[in-house]
């Protein structure tokens, strides 16, 4: 790490804010670049710190597109995740980040969660994910505007690397980006969200939902036998108590089996009265997948519910899904 390096070389302050100027703020592309250094300090960074802890492996599209797909290879032991960049007509750069590799809670309908668990990222593999997009940007003199953990992985169960992440993110002398350009998406930890809550977290909150009761709840998503959606909403009417913040809920529209109208009333009534935005998302089609789109008219008249019964709500329209970079089809098996 570079803070080892700079105490090892005893170097003044002022060489490890040319050093977050650099690599950070102006995104150079190799030590080599560090242009305020010596040939020789340069020389010994490049030897004792890694530039990158991931280098891509597959790239599919390219910068000046939508949506750009890498698939990244963890340098410590080779495994693969990826990462997406969605560039939005407003001007948004958003990268949709992996906080692992894998994921243990095993959505029914996901292909990051038909891979079951294979490790952690940490807090660097994580910011490494966005200097690489950020770097790509710089050459169309763009920058990453918006971060979302919502690549692979369940953010709130590897919480303590993603919050040494977003301290990187945020730090004003390295990436300087608003918590308020920070999603957190979660499956609904209720520990981790409770932990939110004692760090004071300040960014943004998705909750995916994907059902309005306990039942059909827990057979999509199984980690939800473990965290109650009595306790979850109980525990989520404390966190917008606290923070005075809104929280939007994710709901993955499956065809015939969470887009009925008797599941659009339920969702009303769950979520009627609470500070609430539902992002309604089409279903992209996964490997061995047991779930279909819902069709145009259980689309149609789920939003009519929710519209009678006021909730806010938005049709997520999901990019990216021509190079499989779309919500929930990361996985590492590209070949
Ligand atoms: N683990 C976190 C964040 C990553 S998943 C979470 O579950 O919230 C990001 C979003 O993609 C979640 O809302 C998830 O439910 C959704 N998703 C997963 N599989 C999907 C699929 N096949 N089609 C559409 N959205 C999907
Ligand atoms: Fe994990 Fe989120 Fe996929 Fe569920 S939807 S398996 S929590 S990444």
């Amino acid at each position: 790490m570079i803070d080892d390096f700079i105490k090892k070389y005893n170097l003044p302050e002022y060489r490890k804010t040319q050093f977050y100027t650099q690599y950070y703020k102006n995104v150079i592309s190799s030590f080599d670049e560090l242009s305020n250094w010596s040939k020789e300090l340069r020389e010994s960074l490049k030897t004792e710190v890694e530039f990158s802890s991931i280098i891509p492996s597959k790239v599919f599209g390219d910068v000046s597109k939508d949506t750009m797909k890498i698939l990244f290879k963890r340098t410590s032991d080779n495994k693969l995740f990826e990462s997406v960049l969605l560039r939005h007509k407003d001007g948004r750069n958003t990268v949709c980040v992996s906080c692992m590799i894998g994921c243990p809670v095993g959505c029914k309908f996901c292909a990051t969660g038909k891979m079951g668990f294979i490790s952690n990222l940490i807090s660097t593999e994580i910011v490494d994910q966005i200097l690489y997009f950020q770097r790509l940007l710089k050459i169309i003199d763009q920058k990453v505007t918006n971060i979302v953990f919502m690549g692979m992985g369940e953010p709130l169960l590897n919480i303590k690397e993603v919050f040494g992440a977003i301290d990187i993110i945020t730090d004003p002398q390295k990436l300087a980006l608003s918590i308020r350009r920070i999603t957190i998406s979660t499956c609904g930890v209720i520990n981790g969200i409770r932990e939110l809550i004692k760090l004071k977290y300040k960014g943004r909150l998705a909750i995916s939902l994907h059902a309005p009761e306990q039942q059909l709840r827990e057979s999509l998503i199984p980690m939800a036998k473990l965290n109650k959606l009595e306790d979850l909403m109980n525990v989520l009417d404390d966190y917008v108590e606290t923070t005075g913040q809104r929280v939007s809920y994710e709901y993955v529209l499956l065809n015939g089996v969470n887009d009925t109208k008797k599941c659009a009333e339920d969702l009303s009534i769950l979520l009627g009265g609470r500070m609430a935005h539902v992002n309604l998302i089409r279903y992209n089609i996964i490997d061995n997948g047991e779930f279909t789109k819902s069709i145009q008219e259980n689309v149609n008249h789920f939003c009519a519910v929710l519209k009678k019964y006021k909730i806010n709500y938005t049709v997520r329209v999901s990019l990216g899904s021509e190079i499989e970079g779309a919500c929930g089809q990361l996985t590492t098996d590209n070949s």
